[in-house]
């Protein structure tokens, strides 16, 4: 790619797909313009993956840093897009860039739909991850869990749920509720490392005792599937806290029982067999029911897109193009497609969660991006060079002003970066100290701008 046929396109969202896509892009040439809902970039990178894991949080941070400092990106913050927010997605294909990527992740949450899922003690498991991670608008809120806490999911995200309750908020009891058995549970034995110092092992064998008939209906040896699970919690993290961690197996919950004051006081639990389907299982429930008393329940069931942003919406994602078409027939995947009108939203493409909600780790929705990259590519080589950044900048910034917004500029970024280490105030869970609130970072970095 020559200077010469330099495109100036636009990416929404700054997390691993973004910021892959951006990397690829300014890599060939173009003009790269990043708009980012978050102060911050990073996306679930930086308000997701579990403070500790200071390697992978850190290798990436540096990652995004030595993009943003290339002439040929161009990152702002603070700037959502969205039907009433700071541009509506029309305004962003207006501005003139030849593409648009719209990598925002999944930031919808998928109804609970039980009854009683209101009550005070009830959370989202990405909410209380944003709380840990202090995103603003979470992490000053309070999170009351409890003595014990019943985490729905069988995956990495209760994983670090319970990492969190155990070493951090230290409650007496962490229960996993888990749809299906233990055969069928997700999450990879390499995180429950962080939690296994404090696994409840009488409760667990008591657990598998519970269910060994139901297992053996579709072949499971119980005793096999215990030993393999046990045999995961080796090289445990050191115990911090007495927090009794257990499973509950072949479980759904059918509605939360709530107090006088509809505080979380239990689960109403539906008991399942598993039927066999083809190679995998189902849950089948037995309509037999019976109470969980516990004080908070957060359901770490995966996320679902935002319908909100204005970008065409079906069944808790983003539709994508239908018709193997294009230049390259799996382009098609990463096209926006507007059903009603029956076409693609030219110049418009999705990648990261985005496009496949809640579809495994940074390298996935690193992949994802570079993919779209080379789908990008493609098109942009049909089209001859538009406007320059300058001009999109300009407008963009024109619009921004008019809005009364506060994007936040990479220089921003330095003076935010450059407070936060030397602030000693409340910190995350590990200790790092991060404001929580966007008014406290805008009013850092405008005041210090002056
Ligand atoms: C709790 C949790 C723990 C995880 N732990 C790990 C781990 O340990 N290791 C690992 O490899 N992976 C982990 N993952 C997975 C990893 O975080 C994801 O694979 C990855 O972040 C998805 O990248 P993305 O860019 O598609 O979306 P995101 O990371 O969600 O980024 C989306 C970006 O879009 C921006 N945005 C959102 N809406 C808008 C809007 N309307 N307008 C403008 N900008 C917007 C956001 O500010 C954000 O910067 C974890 C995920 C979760 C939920």
């Amino acid at each position: 790619m020559t200077a010469t046929n330099a495109h100036v396109m636009i990416i929404v969202g700054a997390g691993p797909a973004g910021m892959a896509v951006a990397g690829t892009m300014a890599k060939a040439g173009h003009e790269v313009i990043i708009l980012n809902r978050d102060i911050k970039f990073g996306g679930l990178a930086e308000y997701g993956i579990f403070p500790s894991k200071l390697k992978l949080r850190g290798g990436l941070k540096k990652q995004y840093w030595d993009l943003l400092g290339q002439p040929n990106v161009h990152y702002l913050g603070n700037v959502t897009v969205g039907n009433g927010k700071d541009l509506t997605v029309e305004d962003v294909r207006g501005l003139g860039a030849s593409a648009v990527v719209f990598t925002i992740g999944a930031q919808g949450t998928k109804a609970i739909g039980v009854e009683g899922d209101s009550a005070k003690g009830v959370y989202h498991a990405k909410d209380v991850v944003y709380h840990f991670n202090r995103l603003p608008g979470f992490g000053d809120r309070p999170f009351d869990m409890g003595k014990h806490v019943a985490v729905i999911g069988a995956g990495d995200v209760m994983v670090d749920i319970a990492h969190w309750l155990t070493r951090y908020k230290k409650v007496e009891r962490v229960t996993a509720i888990v749809r299906r058995g233990p055969v069928e549970r997700k999450y990879n034995p390499k995180e429950i490392r962080a939690v296994c110092a404090n696994m409840d092992l009488e409760g667990i064998k008591k657990e598998f005792d519970r269910i060994k008939d139901r297992m053996a209906a579709v072949g499971q040896k119980a005793d096999e599937v215990l030993k393999g699970l046990i045999d995961e919690f080796t090289k445990c993290e050191p115990k911090v806290s007495e927090t009794k961690m257990g499973f509950k197996f072949l479980a759904s919950p059918k509605r939360i029982l709530v107090d006088a004051n509809n505080c979380v006081r239990g689960l109403e639990m539906e008991d399942n067999r598993l039927d066999p389907k083809g190679e995998d299982t189902v849950a089948v429930g037995l309509k037999q029911y019976y109470e969980f008393p516990c004080d908070a329940v957060v359901f770490a069931v995966g996320d679902k897109v935002d319908e909100t942003v204005g970008l065409p919406y079906k069944g808790g994602l983003f539709v994508t193009n239908p018709n193997k078409t294009g230049n390259d027939p799996d382009d098609a995947l990463f096209q926006a497609y507007d059903e009603a009108a029956g076409k693609v939203v030219e110049g418009v493409f999705l990648a990261g969660w985005a496009r496949k909600a809640s579809e495994g780790l940074v390298g996935v929705a690193k992949r994802d991006g570079d993919w779209c990259a080379e789908v990008v590519e493609r098109y942009l080589a049909t089209k001859s060079a538009g406007v320059q950044a300058k001009v999109v900048l300009d407008k963009l910034h024109h619009i921004l002003k008019s809005r009364k917004s506060h994007p936040v500029d990479v220089k921003g970024l330095r003076k935010l970066e450059a407070a936060e280490k030397a602030h000693t105030g409340e910190s995350d869970c590990i200790g790092e100290f991060k404001y929580a609130s966007n008014r406290d970072m805008i009013g850092l970095i405008e005041t210090s701008r002056a």
